[in-house]
């Protein structure tokens, strides 16, 4: 099942907590991120988009500043977090840097994802810098933030981050092996649960979350955001972060951890509107190639697997796509009108921009805009 899940993704962030990336002195541990940053680069070869969620801004700079106390004040902690955030940068991209990969920071506070505009501006540049195949760095801006505009921590920011980039998996590294019946530090009997079909109230009890003052390892929080990215279609692993391979393990859908599936299975907020809202205006119906590359190989529809365009439709229309039997086997946005896709009905989209005299992209319906029905 696992397997099977995995295979779908293609966008996944990596949300990495300050215990993993630090030593037991509480500085940089180098070792640590130079062998995630080897993991992210194996994905990238393997076509995935990699966007990472780092903590560890404030812990560097407190051992930059050479302070061994526990920093009390919210303007202490943010000070060492400034300091610190070059640091955890410089770290990662010397860690990308002999995978011939790039980094960039983003920093961001949840006053910036609660305003629509901002949204959709970061989704727009996290969407340019995965396809300049830079890895997103993000942290929350510790420095502007107070109390109120703060996510809270960075658990919950990566939960909002799986939405904005529209990514297909939340990946939370820890320093536990997963989510467990009870706090495994506290309670022998423990046992790691590996499969978490819904975030339930004894879930929620578990994590230390709900009513309970104790938190498990700061797990209420993690499963707060697995809860979070679930309510949008997005499962989430919990590994150990401190295992080394665990990060392509999980990808690879071994059974490692604790995997939340998705409170609606597998059909995110925006194929759930393509499916049930919007009302399809035409129809095309596709050779058979086409079809089973669709249904079968998760790819999009090219102008040359079109057979016939039926009924009248303007570009970002939804459509219904049929068989040559006429059944409909999906449904999709079109990024052609019905008059422009019948002058390309089974040319190669290289010939699009010759054809029309101007040209949307290479496909008439895009993977990410359709639902197999
Ligand atoms: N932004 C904080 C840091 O980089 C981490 C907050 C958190 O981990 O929850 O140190």
């Amino acid at each position: 099942m696992r397997k099977e899940l995995l295979r779908t993704v293609k966008r996944v962030v990596i949300k990495i907590g300050s215990r993993v990336l630090t030593d037991s002195a509480g500085a940089l541990d180098l070792t640590v991120i130079g062998r995630i940053c080897d993991e992210i680069a194996i994905l990238s070869r393997q076509g995935l988009q990699v966007i990472v969620v780092s903590s560890g801004a404030i812990a560097a700079g407190r051992s930059e500043l050479g302070l061994t106390y526990k920093l009390q004040t919210i303007p202490h902690k943010q000070a060492a977090a400034a300091v610190g955030q070059t640091r955890l940068m410089l770290a990662y991209e010397n860690a990308l840097a002999p995978n011939n990969l790039k980094a960039a920071q983003v920093l961001l506070t949840s006053e910036d994802l609660g305003s629509r505009q901002r949204f959709l501006n970061s989704r727009a540049t996290l969407d340019a810098l995965l396809g300049f195949g830079i890895v997103p760095i993000i942290n929350e801006n510790d420095t502007v933030v107070v109390e109120e505009i703060k996510f809270g921590d960075n658990d919950n920011l990566s939960a909002l981050v799986t939405n904005v980039a529209e990514a297909h998996l939340l990946l939370i590294l820890t320093d536990i092996e997963g989510f467990y019946s009870a706090d495994p530090n506290k309670d022998p009997a423990a046992v790691l649960i590996p499969l978490v079909t819904g975030v339930t109230r004894e879930v929620e009890r578990a994590a230390g979350g709900a009513g309970s003052a104790v938190g498990t390892g700061g797990m209420a929080t993690k499963v707060a955001a697995a809860k979070k990215a679930g309510k949008n279609g997005v499962a989430t692993i919990i590994v150990s972060g401190k295992r080394p391979g665990i990060i392509t393990a999980a990808l690879r859908g071994d059974e490692v951890g604790t995997l939340f599936l998705p409170s609606d299975v597998g059909i995110n907020r925006r194929k759930h509107w393509i499916a049930y809202t919007l009302k399809p205006s035409g129809r095309i119906v596709v050779d058979d190639g086409a079809r089973n590359a669709l249904l079968k190989k998760g790819k999009s529809l090219l102008p040359s697997g079109l057979v016939r365009v039926e009924g009248r439709f303007e570009r970002g229309a939804c459509i219904r796509l049929c068989g040559l039997d006429g059944a409909e086997f999906a449904r999709g946005l079109s990024d052609y009108s019905s008059v422009e896709a019948e002058r390309l009905l089974g040319c190669n989209s290289l010939e699009i921009e010759g054809i029309l005299g101007y040209y949307y992209g290479d496909v008439i319906v895009h993977r990410d805009n359709m639902v197999l029905v």
